[in-house]
């Protein structure tokens, strides 16, 4: 490995020399209920390039134990996308329904050590009994039944004898424990539907908490590397395997920060909404982050796996700018394409002083790319160029054709117009112009000048090709609905002109259209009669220009290079020491407080402010987002607001005064204006809302409103109860207390 170890591998490499394991075996997990998208191929990367680095095997595991989700044509794409990134998995695809018998064993076994229970409780009690941060939970009555009555209720759990929801199978291990994933967690549950390999065979599905460690040890992986997210599942996982004492070698679980980009939506849920709402052609639609979708668009497995390359392994979330992975595909397109011409919208040009025919030699590459081809290009008096590379009223700094201005026509001759032609509206429909004989590309003695070579075909020889615009599927960085889209994410051109070798000789897939960008043949509409070409990315990064104005973009660069080398720069001692305190005395997660640690104008406004509010977390929240990027925005300047002033704004916050929502309002106006954050509240009627007599007609209305919703919630669909939150809280402004509301709307919709 060319590059340094992340901190995965370090872990890889050190069990390997300790002899913890012979031999490393990882596994890519995944749940077929979706496609595979681009933060799968980070997961997909590691899993099976430690594998392959080590000399290991990885497995490709569907993790099929929700019933009503999964579909086999998930299974297809995963296995596709896992092919075309370049890996195989060893043995055959592994399923958790196959270990479904098994699992039934180790439960039996675990409810016979006492170490499980059949609950009864409702899903309601359930969420009351267990407790929370603050307060211990309880456990149900029937934690107290025998290991006989379990064995019997959970054997006839299996037979199909009971509802769905009638009862569980629990862990028994700690109703106080401070980590509430402990707190008895659900081993299995009643779901009566059909599953997509075991069909009805099986009344009862094993939660993830206990399918997952032991799918791991019955297939002897040694690393179960997953995202952050299950860092507190991490108890159950070795629950489960020490409490079976199992035979060793186990496994062990290790988290590493999820994949984020911007300007892209990556759950799957959130996918297959814009996939059945129709805004998307379908899960391959070339604008999807899905390994499909970078497939059918053109992205080549190389660009993919360096992006997941550059940006790292880290034990932090971050974003991720997308410009990156468009960086990474052009980076790699730039070395190994032909170069080719097409008219995207075209403009006849008449030669008046060439009558006859050639075919001029055309290298296919440029001199920097070390590769060779060449390819004869049409040349007659009868040509196309692009609309915009001809201005009759031309702005300033504009090189291209003229009415005094002569351009070159790419490997051909440089050109003059001589006569604009234009229809009864007055719009230019030809130009009359003459060549210039001695300037042929690559022996010109004609002495004249121009400023840029344009590019062109010959009207006789060219071929009418479709061409698909593709352009980022939202315009907003971080995107929360359809309303984000992006109108202009898709232009088709039905007739745009190429070069006929690009269709006869076919010297590659992709190509870069010279001045246009890089385009792949599609590889399902393609075909000799009627070609399509979708572009994959613009030869420049239009969306940073257009971003400009914002000062965050200027400060991205910086971000990249620490997510490049995937390795956090050690610590100084006293940002240690720091760091520590925050942690373990104020209790702040550890991403937060490694920002603050790490930069020493945050920490010392967040100790300013902690000094006049005893409030550790709220400060140290506000001080790591918010005040960390006016910092940034503002670098050189100061601040506007001071230490006093957020210490004042969270003490609103803490007494709740105002919601958070409100908060960071409040907070972006102090920040431009410097204005006491109290008053801003009282200037501008801010303050929460917690009176229910206000805040229940609202709640009324919304009800009222959606009553098919209001079904679906009834029908189980418990998920509904944050649709009528944000509802409520929207129509007030965001300024209604989010307890009051959620307390509220779950009275009201009982
Ligand atoms: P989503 O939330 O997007 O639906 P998921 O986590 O439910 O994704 P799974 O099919 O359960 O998807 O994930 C399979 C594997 O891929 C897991 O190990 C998961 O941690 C990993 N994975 C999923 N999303 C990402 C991501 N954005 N970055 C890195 N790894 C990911
Ligand atoms: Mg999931």
């Amino acid at each position: 490995m060319s590059k340094s170890k992340d901190f995965l591998r370090t872990i890889v490499e050190e069990d390997l020399k300790s002899g913890k394991y012979q031999e490393v075996h990882t596994r890519f997990p995944p749940e077929p209920n979706g496609f595979p998208h681009i933060g799968h191929a980070k997961s997909i990367a590691i899993n099976f390039g430690i594998a392959r680095d080590y000399q290991g095997r990885c497995n490709l595991r569907m993790d099929d134990t929700n019933p009503t989700t999964e579909d086999t044509k998930y299974v297809e794409a995963l296995k596709d996308a896992v092919k075309w990134l370049g890996f195989e998995w060893d043995d055959s695809v592994r399923f958790t329904s196959d270990y479904f018998p098994k699992l039934y064993d180790y439960a039996v076994e675990l409810i016979k050590m006492g170490k499980a229970y059949v609950d009864s409780i409702n899903e309601e009690e359930m969420r009351e009994y267990r407790g929370t941060v603050t307060e211990a939970g309880k456990r149900s009555k029937y934690a107290e039944r025998s290991v006989e009555e379990n064995l019997d209720l959970f054997e006839r759990m299996k037979n199909g004898e009971f509802k769905d929801g009638e009862h569980v199978l629990r862990a028994r291990i700690d109703m106080s424990a401070a980590n509430m994933q402990m707190r008895d967690p659900l081993l299995y549950r009643i779901r009566h539907a059909k599953h997509h390999r075991t069909g009805n065979e099986w009344s009862i599905y094993p939660m993830y908490d206990f399918a997952h460690c032991l799918s791991d040890y019955i297939e002897g992986i040694t690393h179960s590397l997953c995202t952050l997210e299950f860092e507190n599942n991490r108890a159950i996982y070795d629950w489960v395997l020490d409490t079976l004492e199992l035979d060793p070698p186990r496994p062990y679980q290790y988290e590493f920060a999820r994949l984020a980009v911007n300007y892209t939506v990556m759950s799957k849920r959130k996918l297959l909404e814009l996939v059945e709402g129709g805004q998307v052609s379908g899960w391959d639609d070339p604008r999807m982050p899905t390994i499909a979708g970078y497939k059918r668009r053109g992205y080549t497995p190389e660009s993919i796996l360096t992006f997941c390359d550059q940006i790292g392994i880290a034990k932090a979330n971050s974003m991720v700018d997308v410009s990156q992975l468009e960086f990474c595909i052009r980076d790699d397109l730039n070395t190994k394409v032909p170069r080719v011409m097409c008219v995207l919208d075209p403009l006849k040009v008449t030669i008046t002083n060439y009558d006859e025919k050639e075919e001029l030699d055309a290298s296919y590459y440029p001199d920097d790319v070390p590769k060779e081809g060449f390819r004869k290009l049409p040349f007659s008096r009868e040509i196309y160029i692009e609309r915009d590379d001809f201005s009759q009223t031309p702005p300033k700094g504009y090189f291209r054709l003229t009415p005094e201005q002569p351009v070159r026509l790419k490997h051909a001759y440089i050109i003059s117009c001589e006569e604009v032609i234009k229809d009864a509206n007055g719009n230019i429909t030809e130009i009359k112009a003459v060549y210039h004989p001695a300037s042929k590309s690559g022996s010109d003695t004609s002495g004249i000048k121009v400023k840029s070579a344009i590019h062109w075909v010959s009207a006789k020889e060219a071929k009418t090709v479709e061409v698909r615009l593709y352009d980022r599927l939202f315009t907003n960085e971080v995107p929360e609905s359809v309303e984000d889209i992006n109108p202009d994410s898709l232009k088709i051109i039905k007739n745009a002109l190429i070069e006929p070798a690009v269709i006869t000789d076919k010297p590659d897939e992709r190509f870069q259209f010279e001045r246009q960008g890089y385009f792949y043949a599609d590889p399902i509409d393609y075909s000799d009669e009627t070609p399509v070409f979708n572009k994959i990315v613009g030869l420049k990064d239009s969306w940073g220009k257009k971003k400009k104005k914002a000062p965050k973009s200027e400060h991205k660069p910086q971000a990249k290079k620490e997510q490049i080398d995937g390795e956090v720069a050690p610590m100084s001692e006293s940002e240690q020491a720091l760091f520590d305190k925050y942690t373990a005395e104020l209790k702040l997660n550890s991403e937060v407080a490694n920002t603050l640690a790490r930069d020493k104008r945050l920490s010392s406004f967040y100790e300013d402010a902690l000094s006049m509010l005893n409030s550790p977390v709220a400060l140290a929240n506000i001080v790591a987002n918010e005040v960390a990027r006016e910092l940034k925005e503002n670098e050189g300047e100061t601040l506007k607001f001071t230490a006093k002033q957020v210490a004042k704004l969270v003490k609103m916050l803490d007494n709740e005064t105002i919601s958070s929502k409100i908060a960071k309002q409040v907070f972006e106006e102090m920040a431009k204006s410097g204005e006491e954050p109290t008053q801003i509240v009282e200037a501008k009627g801010l303050i929460q809302i917690s009176d229910t007599s206000v805040i229940a007609p609202i709640i009324d209305e919304i009800i009222a409103k959606n009553p098919d919703n209001v079904a679906k919630f009834k029908a189980g669909n418990t998920k509904l109860l944050g649709f009528f939150v944000g509802q409520a809280l929207k129509a007030t402004g965001g300024k209604a207390n989010p307890k009051v509301v959620n307390e509220l709307v779950a009275k009201k919709l009982k």
